[in-house]
Formats: C-alpha cells, sequence, structure tokens
C-alpha cells in the first residue's frame, strides 16, 4: 500500500498571526488536491514499486553485506563470475576436494591425502593455503612485490587479509585479482595431476599464475601496449588507470532576471542513508540573499533529501512577501530537477513530495527549475552540510 509520511513543518516568517493561518490552510489544501489516485500494492524494494527478481536479490546482497562484508569484496568484478563463484565455494570449504569426497564415503581416507603434497588430508584449507606447495607459491608471490605474510588461520581470513592489503608498488587492482588467479591455477594443476597424469612443475605453475593474471588484466583493462612479460617478471610495476578522466566544466552562481528571484536548494546526506539535511536561500537580483532555511531531516537518503530540499525550498518561498514573483529553483541534483520537472518520472516512494510540488507549481506566477553543478550551487551545499549535523531547524527573511 502506498505509504503516507509525516508532514513537513512548512516555513512561515515576517506575517502577523492571522496570515500565517491562512498561507498554512492554503498550503494544506494544495498539498492535499493530488491525492485522489486508488490505493495499489507496491514492492518497496524497487524505485519503481514493481516486483522483480533482481531487486529481490539486491535487497537480500544488502543484508547479507551489511553483516558480512568480505562477500562484497569477493563479488567485485576482480576475476571471471566463474572464478568468483570457485572462489565463493573454496571459503565456504564446498569444493569436492578429497577430503570432502571422503566424509561422503566416496573414497577411502587412504586415497585422501593431498594431490600436491601427499603429506597431508586434501581438505580445502590445505589445498588452497596451507600445502607446503600452496605456501611456496603464495611466498613467491608475495616476493614479487617486496612483501612477507603471515596466515591468518583460515580461508575466509586469508581472503579479507588479501584483498584488505594495500601492496607498496603498483596498482592494488593487480594484487587483488592475483588472488584469483593463484586460486584457480592451484586447482587446474590439481586437477591435471588427478587426471591427466602431469607432473608438478611449480615454476611453471608460478609462470601460469602470472600469464593467467596478464590475460585477466587485459581482458578487463585497457592495457594492451603492456606486453604479457611484463607480467612475468615486473606485475608489481604495472599501473592501471580503470577511472575514466573527467572534464569537470566549472561555473559561477548568476543573477536572476531583474524583480525575480532565485532559490537554491541542496539536501545532504551523511550516509546512504545518514543523518540528512536540506537548505536553501534566495536571492534577488542583485546577488542579496533575501531568506535562508535549514533543516536537519533524520536519517534518509540523498535523492529524498534533494527532492524534500526543492519542496521545502517553494514552501518557504511561498510564505515570503515575495510569493507573487516570478521564482527560478536551481539544485545540483539531476534526479531532483527532472522530477521536480517531470512528475510522471518520480518514483513512488517521492510521489507525495511531488504532488505537493506540482500543487506549488499552479500557484505561483512563473516557476522553473534548472540543474546547475555544485560550484554554482555552493551557497546551499555548504549550508546543507552544516545543516546535517544541526539538531534544531532554522528559517529567516531579510
Ligand atoms: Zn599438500
Amino acid at each position: 500500500m502506498t505509504i503516507v509520511p509525516t508532514p513537513l513543518k512548512i516555513y512561515i516568517c515576517n506575517l502577523n498571526p492571522s496570515k500565517v493561518k491562512e498561507k498554512k490552510k492554503e498550503i494544506s489544501r494544495m498539498a492535499t488536491r493530488h491525492h485522489s489516485a486508488p490505493d495499489k500494492a507496491i514492492w518497496k524494494k524497487s524505485t519503481s514499486g514493481t516486483y522483480t527478481p533482481s531487486s529481490f536479490v539486491i535487497h537480500c546482497q544488502s543484508n547479507i553485506w551489511a553483516s558480512q562484508p568480505h562477500w562484497r569484496q569477493l563479488w567485485k568484478g576482480h576475476a571471471p563470475p566463474k572464478i568468483e563463484v570457485f572462489t565463493w565455494q573454496v571459503l565456504l570449504g564446498k569444493v569436492a576436494v578429497k577430503h570432502e569426497l571422503f566424509k561422503r564415503g566416496l573414497i577411502d581416507i587412504n586415497t585422501s591425502f593431498c594431490t600436491l603434497c601427499n603429506a597431508e588430508l586434501e581438505t580445502s584449507s590445505h589445498l588452497f593455503f596451507t600445502c607446503s606447495v600452496a605456501w611456496n607459491i603464495w611466498m613467491h608471490n608475495c616476493s614479487l612485490w617486496g612483501l612477507s605474510w603471515v596466515h591468518p588461520g583460515d580461508a575466509t581470513s586469508f581472503f579479507v587479509s588479501w584483498q584488505n592489503n594495500k601492496p607498496p608498488y603498483g596498482s592494488p587492482e593487480i594484487w587483488h585479482m592475483l588472488f584469483f588467479s593463484t586460486l584457480w591455477s592451484i586447482w587446474l594443476c590439481r586437477n591435471e595431476i588427478l587426471f591427466q597424469g602431469k607432473h608438478l612443475d611449480v615454476n611453471q605453475l608460478q609462470d601460469i599464475i602470472l600469464v593467467r593474471l596478464a590475460h585477466w588484466c587485459k581482458g578487463k583493462w585497457p592495457v594492451n601496449h603492456i606486453p604479457a612479460s611484463h607480467f612475468l617478471f615486473e606485475p608489481s610495476r604495472i599501473c592501471i588507470n580503470s577511472r575514466k578522466c573527467k572534464t569537470k566544466v566549472v561555473c559561477s552562481w548568476m543573477r536572476p532576471p531583474t524583480g525575480s528571484f532565485k532559490l537554491n536548494v541542496d539536501g545532504s546526506a551523511l550516509g546512504k542513508p545518514g543523518p540528512t539535511g536540506i537548505r536553501g536561500a534566495i536571492r534577488d537580483h542583485e546577488s542579496f540573499i533575501k531568506g535562508v532555511f535549514s533543516t536537519p531531516i533524520g536519517m534518509e537518503d540523498s535523492n529524498y533529501a534533494e527532492f524534500l530540499a526543492i519542496k521545502e525550498g517553494l514552501s518557504f518561498f511561498f510564505s515570503s512577501p515575495w510569493a507573487s514573483s516570478t521564482l527560478h529553483v536551481e539544485s545540483d541534483s539531476k534526479n531532483a530537477i527532472t522530477w521536480a520537472s517531470d512528475h510522471n518520472s518520480v518514483p513512488w516512494r517521492m510521489k507525495l513530495l511531488s504532488n505537493s510540488i506540482e500543487a506549488f507549481k499552479t500557484s505561483f506566477k512563473d516557476l522553473t527549475f534548472t540543474h546547475i553543478n555544485r560550484e554554482a550551487n555552493a551557497l546551499a551545499d555548504g549550508l546543507a552540510k552544516a545543516g546535517a549535523i544541526r539538531f534544531n531547524c532554522f528559517s529567516s527573511l531579510f
């Protein structure tokens, strides 16, 4: 069913009590004018309000990732999806190593010894991490980066330590990817020995790990100009710029035309969601500040805050002595400006806010919405950041 948010305070300043009462009634009437739409069932975990399997998966993942953040590191795309799934199975101890087959009664205990060293039982933890052969490979990897390594105890801790470690040279992305490449190469090597009768060649296995790393890197990032041999000899010196360069257009705040006013609004969330504040400032054509408001709104996300800032800014201006003048609203949130301009594009959970804004559109003489960059919205942006940690509301007209 649709959710009705708690009504927000209306800013009314410098008006006598009878005018205040009259304005409040008028705003309340406007805000409820568009509520005649019939109720309908809504899937709250998607912005469209429609159930989709992907929105369900994302919802479930967010709960898991909040309690076990290392799973987020696993699915970051540092390896092909198939290898991520394999690594996930290793961390859960669900790979079909010999000891697992023995536990299920499929093989005898005497044939459950490690394929690589033949000295201990082949458990998942042993094969990939504590086996003398595997451990030497991990040590070789670390030596390429000039690092020493201590096994933290179990597979998950090993993975978390590796992913959280910031290597002293090169790109962290290559270091993260090396974990997956090593794990997968050990597994394939073990299978070739077991099923194809090949002999263990540790030096060859170390090279295969780095060649595999080179191919994955070349497939993921534009590093074709780097020869694969560099990955064999100096992988720690390779730098990947995985972020595209962006050209930033900087422009400053512009005065509104003579006789009109400009309202700059902003919402700021310290987290997602987190403590949130909304702010706004009214300026005239001479750049004089005619009014400001600043309000904490509790735990919200930034999109909601940005959109609410527009609605509250309109309410603030409507209660001012200049309510009959032309108003230009500016925000550095593209979403909020799009939603304010087009009621049909608004996500279901913000429809009530949109209804209020639609009502204000019919009340103002002339009203425009413009998206601007953060630099041009500096005043409202600064007020918003300060307001996110404010504990009370503030508004004033000058
Ligand atoms: Zn072993």
